[in-house]
């Protein structure tokens, strides 16, 4: 057995920040990560000759902690391709072209629209969003489904599928009627309000050339080699007040302190020797990863462009119920042109039913609709498989049930004994996203050190 500072699970942006910060610090800190690379849910790869940023991507103005970090690692990055019009089909069926942020249609919806956004925002400014259950209402919006919430304040059902689509599928990737109001505010709240959610040009803003793995990859870099062990896989961690000892598949290593860099779900996939205290066992059985396919449609140009187009598409309505511009500008000589989409929780689960020429075709349909015909030819197509994936077992992230976040939120960050509990999972700011990742990371370096 090896003895060390700090023993570290998980080499995603979490796990690789708290080795970081505590490894400059003089600390002796080994990083034990299952898969056979870092990065966790970031992931940059060719795929039969295309580049594609498979997890995460999108940098936003808010997210302060990945910004610095960005900075301090010397990469450069560029804007979201997004010159034209975009396209929203509504509930009448109709495709419509339209500029700006706010979607094209009737006055009666667009004003409910403001109305709920107002409303969200005032609610989410009410919010620390590392305490969502200090909000003067967290009890009587943790009880009631966003979904309900939405059909209380308004019985426009355009505007109630729109707005709904922000937190949803946009974000937590689950049902609407699945999660709780006061998830949803937590969401908006994490990300600086609930105006920035539903403003694209915000929220997916920037791009790290190279693809935003090479986060993970620098961070992997800076520490002296052999910290970062891949292709082990924790099964099991012995504990008592004064350390811990962390098994895998090719030994053990103590740590006076552990940290637990992964999502809570696969917190409890480890066997803890005594078992955790009850309530941590118990709230991590009210959290789950939301469903989403994130899929990377390449043609031989991006002929959206030529057509006027920006990439921008929205649809509480179709398969494909968002889809923008994802050609990689910092390709030298790139001709091709990508679209992201994303199929989203129930959707999700009625294409996964599918056999892979099945799923194809529809999601092609769906683009066909939002594009034209032009569409339904792409050069290559693939679909990320995180919820296939046994490390991570979804996409995005993961959110509480209904009545959970006020019940258990409080202990999510507790330490038991020398074990520490971090992941974007369970940020406040920059919940479910690599700003996230960071400010967890080195809030749990902080209280180490
Ligand atoms: P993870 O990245 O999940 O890292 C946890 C690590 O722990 C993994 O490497 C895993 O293999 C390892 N692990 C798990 N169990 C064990 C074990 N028992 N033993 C050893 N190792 C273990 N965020 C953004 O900011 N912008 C975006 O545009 C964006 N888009 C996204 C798109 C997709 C498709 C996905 C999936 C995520 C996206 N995110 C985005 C979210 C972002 O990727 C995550 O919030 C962030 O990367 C999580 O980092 P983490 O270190 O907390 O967790």
């Amino acid at each position: 057995m090896t003895a060390f500072d700090v023993v570290v699970v998980g080499a995603g942006v979490t796990g690789l920040t708290v080795a970081n910060r505590l490894h400059a610090a003089g600390l002796k800190v080994v990083v034990l990560e299952a898969r056979d690379r870092v990065g966790g849910r970031l992931l940059t790869e060719d795929i039969e000759g295309v580049r594609l940023e498979v997890g995460g991507q999108w940098v936003s103005p808010d997210q302060a902690a990945l910004l610095a970090l960005i900075d301090e690692l010397k990469l450069e990055m560029y804007s979201r391709y997004r010159a034209g019009d975009s396209i929203y089909i509504g509930r009448d069926g109709v495709r419509r072209t339209f500029a700006g942020e706010k979607f094209p249609v009737s006055d009666r919806t667009a004003a409910e629209v403001e109305r709920l956004t107002k409303e969200l925002d005032r609610l989410a400014a009410g919010m620390d969003p590392l305490e969502p259950w200090n909000h003067p209402d967290a009890d009587e919006l943790d009880r009631i489904s966003f979904a309900a919430w939405l059909a209380e304040q308004t019985d426009d059902p355009e505007a109630r599928d729109n707005v709904g689509l922000y937190v949803g599928p946009a974000m937590l990737t689950k049902p609407a009627h699945s999660f709780s109001a006061l998830s949803a505010v937590l969401m908006a709240a994490s990300a600086g309000g609930f105006s920035h959610l539903v403003d694209a040009d915000f929220i997916l803003d920037r791009r790290v050339v190279g693809g935003l793995q090479r986060v993970p990859l620098a961070l992997a870099d800076r520490l002296p080699p052999g910290t970062v062990h891949l292709d082990e896989a924790v099964t099991k961690v012995e504990w008592n007040e004064d350390g811990a000892t962390v098994f895998t598949g090719r030994g053990s290593y103590h740590g006076r302190n552990v940290v637990m860099a992964v999502p809570p779900t696969l917190v409890s996939r480890v066997q803890y020797i005594p078992a955790l205290p009850p309530v941590q066992a118990q709230m991590r059985q009210h959290i789950s990863f939301g469903l989403v396919i994130k899929l990377h449609i390449t043609y031989e140009t991006p002929f959206w462009r030529d057509l006027g187009l920006s990439g921008t598409a929205f649809s509480p309505y179709s398969l494909v119920h968002e889809a923008y511009d994802n050609t990689n500008e910092d390709v030298e000589g790139e001709t091709r042109g990508t679209l992201v989409g994303f199929v989203s929780d129930v959707k999700a689960d009625s294409l996964l039913s599918l056999d892979a020429d099945a799923r194809r075709w529809k999601v092609l349909e769906a683009l066909a609709a939002y594009y034209g015909e032009q569409a339904l030819h792409p050069v290559h197509y693939y679909e990320s498989p995180w919820v296939a994936d046994e490390w991570t077992v979804g996409a995005f992230g993961t959110s509480f049930d209904i009545g959970s976040l006020t019940r258990y939120g409080r202990h999510l960050r507790s330490d038991v004994g020398p074990l520490s509990f971090a992941s974007s999972d369970i940020a406040g700011l920059g919940f479910q996203h690599v700003d996230g990742a960071i400010r967890m990371g080195e809030a749990v370096a902080a209280r180490i050190l």
